[in-house]
């Protein structure tokens, strides 16, 4: 956790002492002669903060601090600057503490508990969030927040039907995230329909999501699963094609599937229809053909040959091993291959968490869709 800018302490600083002499003496009332007549708590506190004992200082505003109209604010930014630190009990302190107070106005109130929710996300605290997101979610204004971050909580809890619940009350409102969302919450209830071997309605559900995001590979990939289950291996290879020419991406993982699925003397018009495909786009995604069939122990592949040679001819890093001659190549290609075996394959190109799986959902920054296929391969 990074720490706050000095400033952003310092205006937070400067807002608890304007609202402290708020509170104490009134706006419009008379303006204190001096700083000697502040109640001497409050100096105490600002002794505590800058001796870097938050802590006490916290203890002692909060004792000080009365929640009228004008010191309310301070709590709340100070409260969200805290929950921002990740210092996040001591958030919990300042809302709890405003929620204690029986003159507190109707407004406020809910946006305590706004903030508490908030708080309680942050900790982990999942039920204790999702129960006071519900409580908020029935005000008005503040609706359209309080259900966005039931949502999170229920992605969170793995808990679809409630995520896509809560996306499609989102919907009625017209604040809801793009539809691919949807699409992937009716994607993670198939897969677990399929587990439990109810293809039927992993099916329904399947069109559901194709019916929220077209083209939508993880869909096709789904029902080639089910095709493969069903004994279905032609229709299997259809939609894991469907799914790669979509989402290159996934050649990675899904090329030796694909390559199981083909009969053995189908396999070269497969690999050479790949080829076709890469050559027609870009390099790149030659150069991610290629990667994901030397991962797939393919180097001897007759329709990849020429593939190979010329991202290893035209590749920056490649071209020194390309000129070592054809031998040093291949040797190098097999390298490659045993190293990609271990990589880490994939990164998320929003939080730059990166692993070994593929993953639809970042477990670190839980975006969607924001997986790509990278490796970092060592040449000696
Ligand atoms: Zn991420």
């Amino acid at each position: 956790m990074t720490d706050l800018p000095l400033l952003t302490w310092a205006l937070v600083i400067a807002a608890l002492v304007l609202g402290i002499l708020a509170g104490h003496f009134g706006w419009g009332k008379r303006w204190p002669a001096s700083l000697s007549k502040l109640h001497p708590d409050y100096l105490t506190g600002l002794d505590y903060l800058v001796t870097e004992q938050p802590d006490r200082a916290l203890d002692m505003f909060l004792k000080l601090m009365d929640a009228n109209a004008d010191t309310i604010e301070t709590h709340f930014a100070l409260g969200s600057l805290y929950r921002r630190r990740g210092e996040v009990e001591r958030a919990i302190r300042i809302h709890q503490n405003l929620l204690a107070r029986d003159a507190l106005a109707p407004e406020h109130r809910e946006l305590a508990l706004l903030a508490l929710a908030q708080d309680y996300l942050r900790a982990g605290l999942l039920d204790r969030a999702e129960a006071l997101f519900q409580q908020v979610s029935e005000v008005p204004r503040l609706r359209a927040i309080a259900l966005d971050a039931l949502r999170l909580v229920y992605e969170q809890q793995h808990d679809w039907q409630q995520a896509l619940g809560a996306y499609r009350q989102l919907a009625r409102v017209k604040a809801a995230p793009p539809r691919i969302v949807a699409a992937h919450y009716l994607c993670e209830l198939a897969t677990l329909a399929i587990e439990r071997g109810d293809t039927m309605d992993a099916r329904r559900l399947l069109r559901e999501a194709r019916a929220e995001a077209k083209p939508f590979s993880r869909a096709a990939l789904l029902r080639a699963q089910i095709a493969e289950r069903d004994a279905q291996p032609e229709l299997a290879v259809r939609l894991l094609r469907q799914a790669l020419t979509e989402s290159p991406e996934l050649l990675q993982d899904e090329l030796p599937h694909l390559l199981k699925l083909v009969e053995p003397q189908a396999r070269d018009a497969v690999l050479a229809a790949l080829v076709a495909q890469a050559e027609s786009r870009d390099f790149s995604e030659l150069k991610r053909l290629v990667f994901a069939a030397i991962a797939a122990d393919l180097v001897g592949a007759q329709p990849l040959r020429a593939s190979i040679e010329k991202v290893f001819s035209q590749d920056a890093t490649l071209q020194a091993v390309w000129r070592a001659g054809p031998a040093q190549y291949e040797r190098t290609a097999h390298e490659i291959g045993a190293l990609l075996a271990h990589a880490e394959k994939y990164r998320c190109n929003e939080c730059g968490f990166s692993g070994r799986s593929f993953y639809w959902h970042c477990p670190a920054c839980h975006s969607w869709d924001s997986f790509e296929a990278y490796a970092i391969v060592k040449l000696r």
